[in-house]
């Protein structure tokens, strides 16, 4: 094996049993090299090969796209290993080696990387392998397939814009009429028909390139290579690695094996398989595979394969063998693998093992099942679901009155679960470009391919006619947790037409559909859909928790959260349903309650305009005195509902011009209710006009200004605080002051605040228990954080508003710059979705700090939205808060988010 000294060693050897690296060199053999060499080692039928390091992909990007000095020498040494331990030759007339390559990044990018396989053909070495093989036809369909795939990734040969099918496809097709005047199977042709498919192919080649196609091994391997290292700047890749968030920095690796043949015959063929059930997370051997086929036929999703289980009638012993490869996977790497195999004239081999994408469903029950067979402790179990993924487990199924009134008009494979609804699209363009106007769309397609991400990304749900669970549509569409029914074969899709087919009637883009992901089938029409099985349980409590695994898996989950997590998670709330939901995820209070929020409800807002409207304190007062016993109302019900949780209730806070009547019909009815004419409602609404109305009159400038604004909401807190005390229920409020910049903002308020609930003590004869703090929302908030702490009890981080006010940016308008940015790489994420954590998180920091300064034992929050985001709420979790809130259906991704932070 290679002798380099570590530093400028950039090709890694694996075969006969050895290898120069391990499963833990991700970072520089990429996670398929990686793998490949810790199979190698654990004794796994790997065929041997090189892995070229993530190094070479840097070293070429920062080097104007060019290798290290060592690298030629250093493959050509490895191609000579591999030579040896097979006894070909690379190039060799009578037993040429012939390699795959493939690309290979840290985390696996299904299908954003090239591949080419038959690697070492050309029109002397072809009849070499008619020889070996005895196999004419087998020998001719490897060198077309190579000829395709080097035509397409190395030479560029694709798809032109407006074009719907490769070229190489187009001149298939146009062979098969020619010769047998039929669509036949690929596995129709004849050797006559590939030896003239490859001359048809070269010709292509020539024609849109100008160049031959290189018959010289060596030239085709180089020539691949860099065609590797350059699909990592392509379009695709880059989309998938901004979705991912992969760096750019880590580049890929490049490996070249030997290749094995899964298409020498019947007692041949390629499968691609999960050791459980990667959508459900049932404990099944889970796949599928082609006889007499190359394993980037099952991948593609152009022939629908056959379930893996139907291998053991077809070849039992190769079956056999793969079952303990598959426990052995599982019992060396401890989680769920996905791999790939080929079996060459009924010897198997292993290709690729990965951990399996899996959905939120599956995560959570590989999880919970693992810990319980003791492949992993619970700790673990707590870290294998990304937080994010339970989303899906909270994802919605279609209603079941509703389904069983639709006619299912197709059957597919159910490849993503959950039930979407949406206006079908055909291509991937104008399914972004009608999401964009706001409509749900389903992409629906023969098959997808890495150039349909950007639709996929937009759509709710993804059809496909051909291909099977492995394809790429169903593996991306897991991954991104959309709804995906794959090989639903009897739609007839016409491109050009942009109609479907499905059974005589005829469906154009646009109409409305439905698939259900979950059982694989498709229904014309827009389906109602209806709650998973966890919110069934716990929100609608329509199910019997005992009748639910899914439930049952959930709950253990989130139990072993509680057992590790630091961090509390609340939710924000604005009424006792939210309130009742969110206890139910298992909330512990309430992080923010936007008392504005229940003003919208009924004909309160009336009372609500009249307030804004008035022009003196005793208008304002009259006003105020209707809304009260709404506001105590409101609070009696969420006190009770949180009984003893804490609620943080935060005073008026927008800009008044959100409740103000606009237009005319409005304001008519208005001026009519109030009994004023409508000049005068026009007036003051124009009176009221501010051009920076975030930055303008709101927060606690509201109730500075208007003190009577604040006292009566604090007399509607404390008033429902005492009443629900009185009724033998434990509470806990905690009165919040918004947007507070000034020390001096906020004791106003809070004198104010410790008056009222003097005099309702007094009026109720009650002593009270109840807290004041504010939000820190505004950065000169977080920079006086300690002179505020004298005041404050508690601090909660309005991270919406200190996001707005740290970068500047305004939160309702950001849409039209900030996906620029995003693409950009200004911003690696949307801020106001993902704490930007090294500008607005300083400033948390320095408020943090400040804020333990005066007041060591401060109690510390966030309530924007970004407590329901993982990486937010790990670096919550970091900066030492006591809670983050977040919206109820957010509650168990906070909590798993909680957990995974304090195993870290
Ligand atoms: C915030 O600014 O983060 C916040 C929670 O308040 P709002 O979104 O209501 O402005
Ligand atoms: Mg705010």
């Amino acid at each position: 094996m290679a002798k380099n000294s570590k530093s400028s060693k950039y090709v890694y050897l694996f075969g006969g049993g050895k290898a120069d690296g391990d499963g833990k060199m991700k970072p520089l053999l990429g996670g398929k090299g990686a793998n490949l060499a810790e199979m190698t080692r654990i004794g796994l039928p790997v065929p041997p090969g090189l892995t070229i390091t993530t190094g070479v992909c840097t070293y070429y990007y920062a080097n104007s796209r060019s290798y290290p000095k060592e690298l030629t020498a250093q493959v050509k040494n490895g191609v000579a290993f591999i030579e040896n331990l097979l006894g070909k030759k690379f190039g060799d007339m009578q037993k040429p080696l012939l390699v795959s390559v493939r690309s290979g990044a840290r985390d696996s990018m299904p299908g954003m990387m090239d591949t080419i396989l038959n690697l070492g053909l050309n029109d002397q070495t072809v009849e070499a392998l008619t020889r070996l093989s005895k196999n004419e036809r087998f020998a001719w369909d490897c060198y077309r397939r190579f000829i395709q795939m080097y035509g397409d990734v190395v030479m560029g040969v694709q798809k032109r814009a407006g074009e719907d099918h490769e070229p190489f496809e187009v001149v298939i097709e146009k062979l098969k009429h020619d010769r047998h005047h039929a669509d036949i199977e690929d596995t129709k042709l004849t050797a006559g028909d590939l030896k003239e498919l490859v001359k048809r192919f070269k010709a292509l080649i020539k024609e849109r390139t100008g160049d031959e196609f290189p018959q010289d091994p060596w030239k085709q391997l180089w020539g691949a290579v860099g065609a590797v290292f350059g699909s990592w700047m392509n379009d695709r890749a880059i989309v998938y690695r901004r979705k991912y968030n992969i760096p750019s920095e880590w580049g890929t690796a490049v490996n070249v094996q030997a290749m094995v043949y899964g298409n020498t015959g019947d007692n041949s063929g390629s499968g691609v398989a999960f050791t459980r059930d990667p959508a459900t997370g049932e404990k099944v051997f889970y796949g599928e595979f082609l006889i007499n086929a190359q394993g980037e036929d099952v991948v593609a999703g152009v022939r629908t394969p056959e379930p893996v289980a139907q291998l053991a009638k077809e070849m039992p012993a190769a079956f056999k063998e793969l079952e303990g490869i598959r426990k052995k996977l599982e019992s060396h790497f401890k989680d769920v693998q996905d791999f790939e195999f080929t079996i060459e004239d009924g010897v198997v081999f292993m290709l690729q093992t990965r951990n399996g994408k899996r959905t939120g469903l599956a995560a959570v029950r590989f999880a919970v099942e693992m810990e319980k067979e003791k492949l992993i402790d619970w700790k673990t179990a707590i870290k294998r679901v990304p937080a994010d993924q339970l989303d899906q487990v909270l994802a919605p199924i279609f209603d079941r009155q509703a389904v069983k009134q639709a006619k299912c008009i197709a059957k597919g494979l159910p490849a993503g679960p959950g039930a979407a609804s949406g206006h079908m699209y055909f291509n991937a363009d104008r399914a972004v470009e009608a999401a964009a106007k706001g409509q749900k769309v389903l992409l629906v397609r023969n098959e997808t391919s890495p150039e349909d991400l950007r639709g996929m990304i937009a759509a709710e749900g993804i059809l496909t006619a051909k291909g099977g669970v492995s394809s790429h549509a169903a593996l991306v569409a897991r991954q991104m947790g959309k709804v995906c029914v794959c090989g639903a074969s009897a739609l007839q899709i016409d491109y050009a037409a942009r109609t479907m087919t499905v059974a005589g009637v005829v469906y154009k883009e646009g109409d409305p559909l439905s698939i259900n992901g979950t059982a694989g089938e498709v229904y014309p029409g827009i389906i109602k859909t209806a709650a998973s099985e966890v919110v069934q349980v716990l929100v609608e409590k329509s199910l019997d928790a005992k009748l639910s695994p899914t439930y049952q898996n959930f709950k253990k989950l989130m139990d072993w959260c509680a057992k590790v997590t630091r961090l509390q998670v609340r939710t924000n709330a604005d009424n006792p349903e939210q309130t009742a939901n969110a206890l139910a995820f298992g909330a512990t209070g309430i992080g923010l309650c936007r008392t504005e929020h229940m003003f919208f409800e009924g004909n309160r807002i009336d009372a609500m305009r009249e307030m804004i409207l008035a022009e003196n304190v005793a208008d304002r007062k009259k006003a105020l005195a209707k809304i009260l016993p709404y506001q105590k109302q409101d609070f009696v019900g969420i006190f009770k509902e949180l009984k003893g949780y804490p609620a943080t209730i935060r005073f008026l806070d927008p800009p008044l011009h959100e409740f103000l009547p606009h237009d005319d019909a409005s304001q008519q009815d208005l001026a009519k209710k109030m009994g004023v004419p409508v000049a005068k409602i026009k007036q003051r609404v124009k009176e009221l006009h501010e051009f920076n109305p975030m930055l303008g009159f709101r927060g606690c400038r509201l109730g500075i200004v208007h003190p009577e604004i604040s006292e009566m909401q604090a007399r509607a807190v404390l008033e429902a605080a005492a009443e629900v005390q009185k009724s033998g229920i434990k509470v806990k409020p905690e009165i919040m002051i918004p947007l507070v910049g000034f020390k001096k903002e906020l004791d106003l308020q809070v004198a104010v605040v410790h008056r009222v609930a003097k005099e309702v003590m007094a009026e109720q004869n009650v002593k009270l228990k109840y807290l004041v703090g504010t939000m820190i929302e505004v950065p000169r908030g977080a920079l006086t954080a300690d002179e505020i702490a004298q005041t404050a009890e508690f601090f909660s981080f309005g991270t919406n508003d200190l996001t707005q006010t740290c970068l500047g940016m305004s939160r309702d308008d950001s849409g039209s710059f900030l996906p620029p940015y995003t693409e950009l790489e200004i911003v690696k994420t949307n801020p106001f979705a993902s704490i930007d954590q090294t500008g607005v998180g300083e400033l948390m920091k320095i408020a943090v700090d400040k804020g333990r300064s005066t007041r060591q034992d401060i109690k510390l929050g966030i309530c924007g939205e970004h407590g329901g985001d993982p990486a937010s709420v790990e670096f919550c979790h970091r900066l030492g808060l006591t809670y983050v809130s977040c919206s109820p259906f957010r509650v168990p991704v906070a909590r798993l988010a909680a957990a995974q932070a304090a195993l870290k």
